[in-house]
């Protein structure tokens, strides 16, 4: 009777959208203060003030633990099931147990750091698998500069699922998807309260996300309505694997059994100029810059093309919906797509097969492990090291860029000026920036090389050498004698980025006077000349981007064409190297 009753459930959370959650409550009033920013630095500064950025950097490579992240997971496993309608009475088992336990470590890890870490519950209702009371665990570490009111949140659901959406009586250990963003999330916690930050930085545990990421959805909602200001969100789901099952949603699974334990994906919304992707790219230059000269083990950190794996979602999209920057981090590989309900679906992700590991020796204790601890880490430490120098930054400038001659620019910073120097990115062909440099004053000149179209930003950098993120991109075209623009036409199809790829890719068409077409289009052709797919673009003045998602596996060089009213307007080949 049990299984019916939820296996109808999943008919109607899969058919139906719920009810907007409402109640919001945090249950300690001072979080909810200083996640305002109506708050006394003074109350929760440290008795010894460690702030300076390489002390951070540093800090959080040497601390965050292999052991502390295992010991986690292994007691987030313990509680059987942590499904969102799981038991909230039981002390040992279910969703109620384990978020009191995490509550628990937030309230150790300040008590280890001068009581500085906020531990509290977010309360919201909302009918999720029959329960109508739900609540993220989150803790608030308070900036120490109150002018600028923006917190840094680094999130991971604790949720876990079994194929039946609601079951809450199976083997839900749910260690890959998501023990190992929660145990980083807790990690985190604890290793940052040693230091200081301008900004507040909120580390939130998230439930319900396997229903319809309405935890944070929630919290989102909560924010819009109270005002809190996001700087960024970072979320972290399916961080520790590093083994790829038979189905993993593309992009980016060579097949089952590949090891991947060096490299993470940020995925992200919007055109690569978006300012979630800059967030990403900010991101990455604080790994090579801060960090990459002193790890052991070097890890790739893959700007992704699209918000999500092909399909799938996570808690960084209410944040983004709700037009906060968020980003999710994601393992190279992940074991499965999810599809439970597909004819032989053996994977682990989303079935009771997500635990532990085996025990290969018989005494009943696990001795091989799914997820890997060092890789795992080596995700913290780039998620700590990036949320930290956010935390620490100044302001982002405004700029205005003009082409000065053949291949050169001229920026000038036009507003949050003062700072001690300055940085240019200049981005032409690929989702990263082709190259950073140092400004010398508020004005300056620079080469950028031979490419027409340049997506330009700038960041600040106060005394202490961290930069600020950088700003929303100029897209500015820069003469080189050879025009990229079909005068005529006054459009222009670019090179799709990036180019090779990892399985989506961003082309873009540049108009340059607004002309009305019957039918516009880009046609994607095969070797043989076959169209594979038809995308319609909707043509403003300006530059119009489609995404257009290849899929793993269909490897070799295919070619776009711009259709205007049934003419071939400009074509470009794409290589697709996976
Ligand atoms: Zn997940």
């Amino acid at each position: 009777m049990k299984k019916l009753i939820l296996f109808l459930s999943v008919v109607f959370f899969s058919e139906k959208s719920f009810a907007q959650a409402s109640a919001f409550l945090v249950t300690d009033p001072a979080a909810e203060q200083v996640m305002l920013g109506n708050y006394d630095p003074t109350l929760y500064t440290a008795s010894v003030v460690i702030n300076h950025p390489d002390s951070i950097s540093q800090g959080i490579m040497q601390r965050i633990n292999p052991d502390s992240l295992k010991s986690n997971i292994i007691k987030l496993a313990s509680f059987h099931n942590r499904n969102t309608g799981s038991d909230t009475l039981s002390a040992t088992k279910g969703f109620g147990a384990a978020r009191n336990w995490v509550y628990s470590k937030f309230q150790e890890y300040s008590t280890a750091n001068g009581n500085r870490l906020i531990p509290a519950f977010f309360q919201f209702d909302q009918a999720i698998c029959l329960v109508n009371r739900h609540k993220n665990i989150i803790a608030v570490l308070p900036g120490i500069d109150t002018t600028d009111k923006r917190i840094i949140l680094i999130e991971g659901h604790m949720d876990s699922r079994c194929e039946v959406l609601c079951d809450t009586s199976c083997l839900a250990q749910g260690v890959e998807d998501n023990a190992t963003g929660t145990a980083l999330v807790m990690e985190l916690a604890r290793v940052m309260s040693k230091y200081s930050y301008n900004h507040t930085i909120v580390f939130m545990i998230t439930t319900s996300e396997e229903q319809g990421l309405y935890g944070a959805e929630a919290f989102a909602d909560y924010c819009t309505l109270k005002g809190i200001q996001i700087k960024a969100v970072q979320n972290n789901d399916v961080i520790g694997g590093i083994v790829c099952g038979t189905t993993s949603s593309a992009p980016s699974c060579p097949g089952l059994n590949a090891i991947d334990s060096t490299q993470v994906r940020l995925f992200s919304f919007g055109g690569f100029n978006s300012k979630h992707k800059q967030y990403a790219r900010f991101s990455k230059l604080e790994y090579k810059e801060e960090l990459l000269p002193f790890v052991s083990v070097p890890m790739t950190v893959s700007i992704m093309s699209a918000e999500d794996r092909t399909g799938r979602g996570g808690d960084h999209i209410p944040f983004r919906q709700h037009a906060y920057t968020a980003i999710r981090y994601t393992s190279a590989n992940e074991h499965g797509d999810a599809n439970v309900a597909a004819v032989g679906y053996s994977d682990r992700q989303h079935s009771s097969r997500d635990t532990l590991g085996i025990d290969t020796n018989g005494d009943f204790v696990v001795d091989s492990f799914f997820v890997n601890f060092n890789y795992l880490a080596r995700n913290a430490v780039i998620n700590g090291n990036a949320a930290g120098m956010a935390a620490i930054g100044p302001k982002e400038p405004d700029f205005t860029v003009v082409a000065i001659g053949t291949s050169m620019v001229e920026v000038t910073i036009t507003q949050q000026t003062g700072y001690a120097f300055y940085r240019f990115a200049d981005r032409t062909t690929t989702n990263d920036w082709d190259s950073v440099y140092l400004m010398t004053g508020t004005v300056d000149t620079f080469m950028v090389g031979t490419a027409v179209n340049h997506y330009v930003s700038v960041a600040s950098i106060d005394t202490n050498g961290i930069e600020s993120l950088f700003s929303k991109e100029i897209l500015i075209a820069v003469p080189n004698g050879i025009s990229e623009l079909k005068k005529e036409e006054g459009i222009s199809l670019m090179q799709n980025k990036p180019n090779p790829f990892d399985e989506s890719t961003i082309i873009s068409v540049y108009v340059d006077k607004g002309k009305k077409y019957k039918e516009a289009f880009i046609s994607i052709t095969d070797i043989k000349g076959k169209e594979i797919k038809r995308m319609p673009v909707d043509l403003k003045p300006g530059m119009n981007e489609v995404i257009y998602e290849h899929g793993y596996g269909a490897s070799g060089i295919f070619t776009y064409t711009l259709m205007l009213d049934g003419k071939a307007v400009e074509s470009r080949k794409m290589i697709f190297a996976n």
